[in-house]
C-alpha cells in the first residue's frame, strides 16, 4: 500500500496537435483512478486538462479541482465544475499553485505549453531550495520534453544547478510506468510517511 494519496498534474490547456498526448491524458487518469490516487489539477475541461480529468472520473476516481475565479468560463465552465469531488476557487493564478502544491504528494508533467512549463519548473525550485522532496515525473510522451531534459543537462553541465541531488526530476517514457515510479521515488521519514520536508 502505497502512501501517495494525490498525483498533481500539469498538462495543457490545448490539446497539441499529436492525439498520442490527450491519450496519454486519458491513460494517465485511468491509472491514477485505479491506484486510489486522487487527481489535482487545475480544473480545466479542455485540451490535455480535459483528457486526464476525463479519464479519472470515467474510471471511478476522485478529482480536486482548483481554478482561479477569473478562469471560470474560459478553461472550464461551472456546470463541468459539478463533475469534480472537490472544487477550490481561488483569487489569484498563485493561490491555485500553492494549493496544488500543498494539495499533493508528487508531481507529473504531461505535455503542455507555457503554463504546464511554468508550473513544473516552479516545482523544481523549491526542491533545488529544498523545500520539499516530492517526486516530480516528466511524462516524456514520444519525446515531448527531451528539450527540456537537454536544457536542465545544459545549465547543470554548465554549473548552475546547485544542490543537484533536490533537484532530480523522474522521466518516464510510458505512462504506465509513472505510478510505479511516483511510488518508488517517494522519501519516507522515520514513521514511513512521506517525507515533504518544510512547507512553503
Ligand atoms: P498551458 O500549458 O499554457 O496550456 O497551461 C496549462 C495550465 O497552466 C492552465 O490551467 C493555465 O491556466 C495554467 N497557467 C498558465 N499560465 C500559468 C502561469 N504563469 N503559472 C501557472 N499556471 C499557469
Amino acid at each position: 500500500m502505497s502512501n501517495i494519496k494525490s498525483v498533481c498534474v500539469y498538462c495543457g490547456s490545448s490539446p497539441g496537435n499529436d492525439l498520442a498526448y490527450a491519450e496519454a491524458g486519458e491513460q494517465l487518469g485511468a491509472a491514477l483512478a485505479a491506484a486510489g490516487m486522487k487527481l489535482i489539477y487545475g480544473g480545466g475541461t479542455t485540451g490535455i486538462m480535459g483528457a486526464v480529468s476525463r479519464g479519472v472520473l470515467e474510471n471511478g476516481g476522485e478529482v480536486g479541482a482548483i481554478i482561479p475565479s477569473f478562469l471560470v468560463g474560459r478553461e472550464t465552465t461551472k456546470a463541468a465544475l459539478t463533475m469534480f469531488t472537490d472544487v477550490t476557487v481561488t483569487e489569484t493564478m498563485h493561490e491555485r499553485k500553492h494549493q496544488m502544491f500543498e494539495r499533493s504528494d508528487a508531481f507529473v508533467a504531461l505535455p503542455g505549453g507555457i503554463g504546464t512549463i511554468e508550473e513544473i519548473v516552479e516545482i523544481m525550485t523549491w526542491s533545488q531550495l529544498g523545500q520539499h522532496r516530492k517526486p516530480m515525473v516528466f511524462a516524456n510522451v514520444k519525446g515531448f520534453w527531451n528539450p527540456m531534459i537537454a536544457m536542465l543537462d545544459h545549465v547543470g553541465s554548465a554549473g548552475f544547478i546547485h544542490t543537484a541531488s533536490l533537484m532530480r526530476p523522474l522521466v518516464v517514457d510510458r505512462v504506465d510506468d509513472i505510478i510505479p515510479t511516483i511510488v518508488n521515488a517517494i522519501v519516507k521519514d522515520d514513521e514511513g510517511n512521506p517525507s515533504v520536508m518544510a512547507k512553503m
